[in-house]
């Protein structure tokens, strides 16, 4: 096996053998890289130049018996929306093609803080919109499994370098699915953790009420690894849980017994592609086995959650991509000699047709005539959506839903729908609006041979639980092993 192709965990205990050097690690993932990236898209940006010299840091500091990070020598990439300070930031957009970060993002400080090398910045949905990466200035990244199919968005870059080996770790960012959808569609590991467990700081905002950071990695084990370096209190951002660190890889061996899971049958009914629900009921019966008992709960809001999405998260696209002006950030047209224009020509040149889409959906449920009948009525639905989780984890610990209806479609084959577009999210937004931690893990793969995710949502706070869940169920089913190395 090339040293691209193992996991965090295994690479640490490499390291620490010395058997191999941390040089050595990011230079097979940047060959890797050199040899698929042509195809798959995966990056906007790489930072070959200073990772090298991060890896070669390590390997002094490794020469020289000194304490290591926990991430020590590791290759991560990081979505582009999300600062590494020197580098490009462009949120996949026209608009921000030239801005340099000025500082790092929290996680960023801290992953580095832990000794991770930063390999590169991801391609992604144009300011996180899309299910698909086609909203991609850059072009769409693909998926793994077959380059004719969408990874999944808007972490899609994160999602398809981690399933083809071109990183070790990523991290995505979640607003209504973009960690977990992408995970699911490209058979990899996607964490989204609870509202304020991990600093937006840096972030760039599309949505700051249901944004959150999170992981993308090839296990479980990895995610809890990469979780611990990232979760954690940070004053810089206001939303920030003020809690202690913890290692969660400490519990994900710890025993299963008296968990009670739900099975919400809104997640179940018509629009779910059969071979995506048997694999998922398959993974419930896997936990049944292990003597975990199962009860049916309903949600009954579950319909509404979409609606809700889009009104809430277009409210406040509306209001976070203001500052796009010309004038702050990144492009800025020729030529123009008054304000109005420039700010007008800015924003039409510099945006695409999705960030427009929403930008007008979010200015119109805002405006004055509307905001009771759209937004306000929105933010009540989110409140009723919260208590159907408050009602279920009354009764249950876990829940257990598909993470997207169907696997990877084909590339265009969406596109010019946005409101079947939308639909890709249906089982993942709800968890953004109650601000719960949810994972993707894969269960299997489909007649196609394309991976399917199950999602494992759980009260605030159960990151531990639904990463021990997820382990457990990952090593059952074992799923990962047939990887196209090739792709
Ligand atoms: N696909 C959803 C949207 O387009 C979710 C995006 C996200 O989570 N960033 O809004």
């Amino acid at each position: 096996m090339k040293l691209n192709q193992l996991k965090a965990t295994e690479l640490k205990e490499l390291l620490k053998k010395k058997e191999v050097s941390s040089l050595e690690i990011v230079s097979s993932v940047f060959k890797e890289i050199k040899c698929k990236d042509k195809d798959m898209n995966s990056f906007i940006t790489l930072i070959e130049e200073d990772a090298k010299k991060s890896a070669e840091k390590i390997d002094q500091k490794i020469a020289r018996g000194e304490k290591l990070g926990s991430l020590a020598g590791i290759p991560v990439a990081i979505k582009d929306n999300i600062c590494v300070k020197g580098n490009f930031c462009t949120c996949g957009s026209k608009i921000l093609e030239i801005f340099v970060s000025p500082y790092d993002a929290t996680v960023v400080e801290w992953l580095k803080k832990e000794d991770a090398v930063i390999i590169g910045k991801t391609n992604m949905d144009e300011f996180a919109m899309g299910s698909s990466n086609e909203n991609s200035y850059f072009g769409p990244a693909k998926n793994p499994y077959d380059l004719k199919r969408i990874p999944g968005g808007s972490s899609g870059g994160s999602s398809a370098c981690v399933a083809s080996d071109m990183t070790i770790l990523a991290l995505g960012s979640d607003t209504g699915g973009s960690v977990r959808q992408p995970a699911s569609l490209c058979g990899v590991v996607g964490l989204k953790p609870t509202y304020g467990l991990v600093s937006r700081y840096g972030l760039v905002a599309f949505a700051s009420s249901l944004d959150q950071i999170g992981c993308l990695t090839k296990d479980v084990k990895d995610c809890a690894m990469l979780l611990s370096v990232i979760a954690g209190y940070d004053r810089r951002d206001s939303t920030s849980i003020n809690f202690e660190k913890k290692d969660y890889t400490k519990f994900l061996e710890d025993g299963l017994k008296d968990i009670n899971i739900g099975i919400p049958e809104e997640y179940f009914e018509k629009g779910l592609d059969k071979e995506v629900r048997e694999a998922v009921l398959n993974g419930v019966k896997m936990l049944e086995k292990q003597g975990l008992k199962t009860f049916e709960v309903s949600m009954p809001h579950t319909d509404r959650a979409i609606a809700t999405y889009y009104v809430l998260c277009t409210a406040e696209v509306s209001s976070n991509l203001a500052r796009y002006d010309g004038a702050k950030y990144g492009f800025r047209p020729e030529g123009e000699s008054d304000l109005a224009s420039m700010y007008e020509r800015t924003r039409s040149e510099g945006f695409g047709d999705e960030v427009k889409r929403r930008i007008i959906l979010g200015t119109y449920v805002l405006s004055a005539g509307y905001y009771e009948a759209y937004y306000a009525k929105a933010q009540k639905v989110r409140t009723f959506i919260k208590e159907d989780f408050d009602q279920a984890f009354k009764k249950v610990d876990l829940l257990i839903t598909p993470t997207s209806s169907t696997t990877a479609f084909k590339l265009k084959e969406k596109i010019d729908d946005p409101l079947t577009m939308y639909l890709s999210d249906i089982y993942t937004t709800s968890a953004n609006l109650a601000g719960i931690p949810a994972i993707s893990v894969p269960c299997g793969k489909d007649s196609k041979g394309l991976p399917i995710g199950l999602q494992i949502m759980g009260p605030p706070l159960s990151e531990e639980l639904i990463l021990r869940i997820g382990y457990f169920l990952e090593r059952s089913l074992s799923s990962r092993s047939s990887i196209p190395k090739g792709a």
